[in-house]
């Protein structure tokens, strides 16, 4: 077989490189070397493998249309080279053409799923991964430290906008047997688990897309609407499902709905977390109707701090000791009482009567959902540090370090692929995004003619 040709090849090339008399190579250099020669000999084995696995249709004279059956012969034979993790492979193999459909294909392709980029499915699968994480730019760097192969930070970058904006919310959330196996992980005894349901929102940095002068218009911060859904499980933390865009209310809506629609409530006791933004209780209200509201205990001390700080100064003991005993009381669920004492507050600034004002207001429209001490007992949680650490993940970390001002689609496509890959469901999208290439290379052949 060829194949032991090329593995002599690559043998006589690296042998005197170690064993040569006057050389002692370490572990780090042999290893650098294999890195070094390895792209340039499994792309040449793949490309044997090719050859000897479909020598048939690389010497097809006929083949019949992928659209209409049609035989065809045989138009010319045609080069593509093919760039994946190995390396490069060069192949020629037969094209055909159908004239009634203005087709043109390559059985050949179609058995391999070839892209029709230089760079294939596996390499594009796994740099869209790293640009989750990192910027572009350090992500093609890191590609090519990592793997020896050069990829330029647009062709990553071409390959994560058509990725993410073939992403949707069904594949990115787990399916309801996946929510189902994650309970019975969760589950203890003959207690149901408890599923917390954490919304919140997180502001990130937008811009209009570039104009036809290539201008910019000013940036925006805007809202990115998400939820979390976890589990308590045993020893810590199961989690379910993220999702988060910037969207407005009523498609953060829609979207809960269909996470609603993937979790069998009658198997778990449901928590439903938030700070006091009117617009998330609406919606976990109506697709969690049996959820306990439980008022974001870190949201809600916040704005108590707020109050101490206008009123009695930042950092100084009154502040804190006035903060502390109010926190406790809400703990207890004296709502009222506190709600009574602000009352009685005697403002000493402006500010401090407008701080008041607010805090009087927040306890008033939240107080149902005051209740930690009971929470705490039914065991139940009372703050989202859930939520608050995965927004901070799926949003924060690549959308606001990076520096950039987003376009909101792409900033949703890649808030739609972080929540994927958190979810565990990348795979899932990113086999949507290979079937929707592959039928386009139709298509795209179809209008071209
Ligand atoms: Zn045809």
């Amino acid at each position: 077989m060829k194949i032991h040709e090329k593995l002599d090849q690559w043998l006589d090339e690296v042998l005197p490189e170690v064993f040569s008399e006057d050389r002692e190579p370490t572990l780090m250099e042999m290893s650098e070397l294999l890195t070094r020669t390895r792209q340039k000999f499994l792309g040449e084995w793949l490309g044997v493998f090719i050859e000897e696995k479909y020598g048939e249709l690389l010497d097809q004279e006929y083949a019949p249309c992928p659209a209409c059956g049609r035989r065809w012969k045989k138009r010319l034979d045609s080069g593509k080279e093919l760039v994946t993790m190995q390396g490069s492979a060069k192949i020629r193999r037969p094209w055909f053409y159908c004239i009634d459909c203005s087709l043109g294909y390559s059985p050949l392709d179609e058995v391999l799923e070839v892209s029709r980029k230089k760079h294939q499915f596996d390499i594009q699968k796994k740099s869209v991964k790293l640009a989750a994480e990192v910027t572009f730019n350090r992500g093609g760097e890191l590609f090519e430290e990592l793997t020896g192969q050069p990829l330029s930070d647009h062709c990553i970058h071409e390959t994560f906008e058509a990725v993410g904006s073939d992403a949707r919310i069904e594949e990115v959330l787990p399916s309801r047997e996946d929510v189902v196996k994650r309970i019975e992980e969760a589950r203890v005894g003959v207690w149901r688990p408890i599923l917390v349901v954490a919304s919140d929102g997180a502001h990130l940095p937008t811009r209009p897309k570039t104009g036809r002068k290539g201008r910019r218009g000013p940036g925006q911060w805007q809202e990115a609407k998400g939820f979390r859904i976890y589990l308590l499980g045993p020893d810590e933390i199961i989690h379910v499902a993220s999702w988060h865009q910037i969207q407005k209310e009523e498609d953060f809506g829609k979207d809960l709905a269909l996470a609603a629609s993937r979790i069998p409530t009658e198997e778990v006791r449901i928590a439903l977390l938030g700070d006091g933004a009117e617009w998330l209780w609406k919606h976990m209200r109506a697709y969690f109707p049996e959820g306990r509201e439980i008022l974001d205990y870190y949201h809600c001390a916040e704005h108590i701090y707020k109050v101490a700080k206008a009123q009695y100064g930042e950092g100084t003991m009154e502040a804190l000791q006035w903060a502390e005993s109010t926190i406790s009381r809400l703990f207890f669920a004296e709502v009222k009482e506190v709600i009574a004492g602000l009352r009685r507050m005697n403002p000493r600034t402006k500010e401090a009567q407008e701080e008041i004002r607010k805090l009087i207001g927040y306890l008033q429209n939240n107080r149902e959902k005051i209740h930690y001490r009971s929470d705490r007992k039914g065991g139940y949680p009372i703050g989202s540090g859930g939520i608050e650490s995965a927004n901070k993940f799926i949003s924060h970390t690549r959308l606001k370090r990076s520096g950039a001002w987003w376009v909101k689609e792409n900033g949703n496509a890649m808030l739609r692929i972080r929540c994927a890959i958190y979810n565990g469901t990348y795979d899932r999208i990113f086999d949507r995004y290979k079937s929707s290439q592959l039928n386009q290379n139709q298509v795209r052949s179809l209008k071209n003619g």
